[in-house]
């Protein structure tokens, strides 16, 4: 089975543009925001009672966060030390500056060992790059099948759609629908049961584990002073792609970098519990080149391509926070844009609060334009961030960068400005206010608007807006009627 087109990542670039369409379809559809809701419930129910109880959970969040700063502060030294200490163990390292470079030093070693099947375990960045899709038009004449191993991302790639989430790819599709893409594939019907589609999936891809000519995961962390590539997944894929063929490929970020085995212990201690709440992931594993001669298992050569596709502009400047995620999830599940959209209408490999803050600045301010205003700036994804990457204020930096050169549009301009000019004048203000309690009548039903006219459209389309007061704060005031713990006003 070749991976179809379609494929998680593929068509990205093209489909980032038009976040507001894609949302106000999605928010349309009750089935999928109920599976958001429940999957978002469960996760932040399990991540809070793991967080807490673990006693040095604020200094730890803390202590990544200072280890991200310093780490990025001095990016290249770190990269280089880990760089050194795999190629000492017999790997190759190449260091790909962008996906262009990454498919074509992938492609090129496809060709050369003669592959026919790769297989691979989740990895954000090949989806960042599109590497399933390019590597199959790129290189045609190799003929490459290409088999995610992930259950879910397998179900994804068969029914040809991208993952919807970092850490639940199919979060998106009913056991119904899951049924249906694994019965296609199967040739006959399969109940929507999970364990006989658990079972079958497992029957399926272990013909492809075992027959692979290369294997192809991700990296969640890269030691640098061992020169160790760290994974944590729950399926156990990831150790038999990276250790049954012959040639094992890992893809990992520039930023994804630790400097010492000690700094891994906290992102560990941080990461599952983050992501879906348990302790460890159930299988960590790690890997410092191809086998040694008196190694029985593992692949012949070990190849570690460093992806840099833009991070290393981010490095100093206003930005840099942005790199130092570790790909929980747990901002998305914490999200109340993502949890009414859910993560195909961002259009992007990466959704939620930390899309919104990427996609900008790897694919550009014009294409991603609605991204960072794709956000009520509640500050719910930094409480959660187990890194403590400020996303809300990432996201006005972007709003301000779009204001300044132009990109946010005339018509936002002036409205804002409108406001401004407003807001500076408490006497306008108050006019304006009083004109709105007045005209409300019409709009409101049991005392909330559920539309708006003119440009006041888009707020109404999802949400009850309350009615306006009676009264102001400030005329309640001025009446002598506000009260507080001291006392009365006067
Ligand atoms: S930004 Fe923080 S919360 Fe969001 S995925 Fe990255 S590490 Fe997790």
């Amino acid at each position: 089975m070749a991976a179809k087109a379609g494929r998680p990542g593929e068509g990205l670039e093209s489909r980032v543009e038009g976040f507001n369409e894609r949302a106000r379809v999605a928010v349309k559809d009750e089935r999928l925001r109920s599976a958001v809701a429940v999957h978002s419930k469960n996760t932040i129910r399990n991540r809070n009672a793991a967080l807490s109880a673990l006693p040095d959970a604020p200094e730890l969040r803390e202590r990544a966060y200072r280890i991200k700063q310093e780490t990025m502060a001095n990016l290249d030294r770190h990269l280089e030390r880990m760089a050194s200490a795999v190629e000492k163990r017999g790997g190759k390292v190449f260091f790909a500056n962008d996906g262009e470079e990454a498919v074509r030093y992938i492609g090129e070693l496809a060709r050369r060992r003669g592959a026919k099947l790769i297989t691979k375990s989740k990895s954000m960045a090949t989806e960042e790059i599109e590497l399933n899709r390019r590597l199959q038009e790129e290189y045609p004449e190799l003929g490459l099948e290409i088999v995610e191993t992930d259950l879910g991302e397998w179900i994804a790639q068969l029914a040809g759609e991208p993952p919807s989430h970092i850490v639940a790819p199919i979060l998106h599709m009913s056991r119904h629908r899951a049924a249906e893409v694994l019965s296609e594939e199967a040739g006959h019907p399969l109940p929507p049961n999970v364990e006989d589609l658990v079972y079958f999936a497992r029957e399926r891809l272990r013909q492809k584990f075992l027959s692979a000519d290369i294997g192809i995961t991700g990296a969640n962390f890269g030691v640098a002073e061992t020169g160790t590539v760290v994974t944590a997944t729950n399926e156990g894929n990831e150790g038999l792609v990276a250790s049954v063929p012959s040639v094992h490929v890992a893809v990992m970020g520039i930023e994804k970098v630790v400097p010492r085995l000690e700094d891994l212990a906290v992102f560990l201690r941080l990461l599952a519990r983050s992501a879906t709440g348990q302790k460890m992931t159930v299988y960590t594993d790690f890997v410092s080149g191809p086998k040694g001669e008196d190694e029985p298992d593992g692949p012949e050569e070990f190849h570690l391509v460093l992806l840099d596709n833009g991070r290393s502009s981010l490095l100093g400047g206003e930005f840099e926070e942005a790199l130092y995620c570790i790909r929980c999830g747990a901002c998305l599940n914490v999200c109340p844009v993502y949890r009414q959209t859910g993560g195909h209408a961002y259009g992007s490999t990466y959704s939620g609060p930390i899309g919104a803050v990427i996609t900008p600045l790897l694919k550009g301010d014009e294409e991603a334009k609605d991204l960072p205003h794709a956000s009520s700036l509640c500050g719910a994804c930094w409480e959660a961030c187990p890194v403590g990457i400020p996303l809300h204020e990432l996201l006005l930096r972007l709003r301000r960068r779009q204001a300044e050169t132009g990109i946010s549009g005339r018509a936002q301009r002036l409205a804002f400005d409108a406001f401004e000019f407003g807001m500076r004048r408490p006497g306008l203000y108050g006019i304006g206010a009083k004109a709105a309690r007045g005209v409300q009548g019409p709009l409101l039903r049991d005392g909330v608007a559920r539309s708006l006219p003119g440009p006041l459209k888009g707020w109404a389309e999802s949400r009850e807006i309350p009615h306006l007061a009676e009264k102001s704060f400030r005329e309640l005031w001025r009446e002598g009627r506000i009260w507080w713990r001291g006392g009365k006003n006067s």
